[in-house]
């Protein structure tokens, strides 16, 4: 479930310790600790079926540690970019693919996924639902305006119940069409229309397990930090609720590019929208991040007029104000950063000609909010969210020297595709998912 039927986001009633001392986990492999964080949260999933989905989706990774710690220079890099399309998002949706297809069954009914990306997200979505019984997938991507490898990722799926549609128009044009379509309640619950965006719960569950990773794969240490590239405020929340599940993450460095609304949200108490900036970070260029209300509402707790208000306020004006005497005496760790174009082909090179260790832009731009706001005596962890040669054209500039290859991406070349065209418009897009959909 994507939204609460009042149109909010899903919270847990409170969020629970582990149940298991964190220190008997040492030896776990990903998939027992990803067992152990997901048990206190999921009382309606069998612990045997639970086990099984989990084997099952962390079995797809390249890396027998799923998402294994790298040092690079003195700090390090946690590599989330190991699943079939080579981006942190492939964590969560392995494991929502296999949720999904277990409720499903378990219900004896289906459903009808339709998201719109503007590259990452969609391949990962299709890849984590691909030949799924009882699921069709609508993804929907602006013709052309995807990077080539993006649209392979998407187009090269065989699979009788995925469709990647090219629609004529933005990105944008895109999202409105989605909410178009969701709007239409009787349309919605006829088709069993479903969503897997960033708001999903069961994301970020997913999400917290590689901070306790980190942790174990450290040593161990009294306390660490980590830097995480932010776009939807996804990533970096599943570390906040790592934390609030005793973790000793004592800084989240929060690092944007210039779509920096998140930066002068903790700098200010301000939350206003601007207009999206383009940058060599593209995954990051979202000007409202969707799961920034949950942090909003852990922060005002039971003052919920007070939590009503800046989220009215901020649906129909665009801008809200917290006064920063409501915000946690230290942010909570949150520490920010905006870092520019610039200033993350610099970090690229830096980091190349100091280690020889490659960052894919996302990378960067987390790596140089890090090591601006870290505090010297505790571990630096920078969240890899992307294998660098996701993103060629920015690589090549960055680094003309390099070799940046990933066998995966090799693949792709020369495989038929399947796509459908559909024009902006959403009639067009109700008959096409009606035709085709369960
Ligand atoms: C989605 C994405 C991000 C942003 O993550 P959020 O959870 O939206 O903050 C960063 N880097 C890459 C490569 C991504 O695909």
């Amino acid at each position: 479930m994507g939204l609460g039927s009042d149109g909010g986001l899903l919270v847990p009633e409170r969020i629970p310790s582990l149940e298991r001392n964190i220190r008997d986990l040492s030896g776990a492999s990903y998939s027992e600790l990803a067992f152990e964080i997901f048990k206190p949260y999921i009382d309606d999933i069998a612990e045997r079926d639970l086990r099984q989905i989990v084997d099952k989706s962390y079995s797809n990774f390249s890396d027998s540690k799923v998402t294994p710690l790298v040092q690079v220079g003195e700090d390090y890099v946690l590599e989330l970019f190991h699943g079939p399309t080579l981006a942190f998002k492939d964590i969560a949706l392995q494991f929502l693919g296999n949720v999904f297809e277990h409720i499903l069954n378990q219900q004896n009914t289906f459903l009808n996924v339709l998201g719109a990306t503007s590259g990452d997200t969609g391949s990962a979505a299709i890849a984590g639902l691909k030949g799924k019984k009882n699921i069709n997938v609508f993804i929907m991507f602006p013709e052309g305006k995807t990077s080539s490898v993006q649209e392979k990722q998407m187009t090269t799926v065989m699979d009788s119940n995925i469709h990647s549609i090219a629609i004529d128009g933005s990105f944008d044009d895109c999202q409105s069409l989605l909410k178009e379509v969701f709007r239409d309640v009787s349309f919605k619950e006829d088709l069993k229309l479903g969503a897997v965006n960033s708001v999903n719960w069961a994301r970020v569950l997913a999400q917290t397990v590689y901070y306790f990773s980190i942790y174990i794969q450290l040593g161990m240490p009294r306390a660490f930090q980590v830097a995480v590239p932010t776009g939807n405020f996804g990533n970096i929340f599943s570390a906040y609720v790592a934390k609030q599940m005793g973790l000793p993450i004592e800084r989240l460095i929060l690092a944007t590019n210039q779509n920096d609304i998140l930066h002068r949200f903790f700098e200010t108490g301000l939350y206003r929208r601007n207009k999206v900036c383009f940058t060599s970070s593209p995954a990051m260029d979202i000007q409202v991040a969707s799961n920034f209300e949950r942090y909003i509402f852990y922060v005002y707790q039971s003052r919920i007029d007070k939590f009503k208000r800046f989220i009215n306020s901020f649906e129909s004006s665009g801008s809200a104000k917290i006064d920063l005497s409501d915000l946690p005496s230290n942010n909570d760790g949150f520490v920010t950063s905006s870092v520019s174009d610039m200033e993350t082909i610099k970090r690229i090179r830096l980091t190349y000609e100091r280690t020889g260790y490659i960052l894919d832009p996302h990378t960067a731009v987390g790596l140089d909010a890090g090591l601006r706001k870290r505090n010297n005596e505790i571990p630096l962890v920078t969240l890899a969210t992307a294998h660098p040669a996701k993103f060629p054209s920015l690589l090549e500039e960055a680094l003309p020297e390099a070799q940046v290859s990933h066998p995966i991406i090799e693949s792709l070349e020369g495989l038929p595709t399947r796509k459908s065209h559909i024009k902006n418009d959403s009639s067009a897009l109700k008959e096409f998912i009606e035709t085709i959909g369960h």
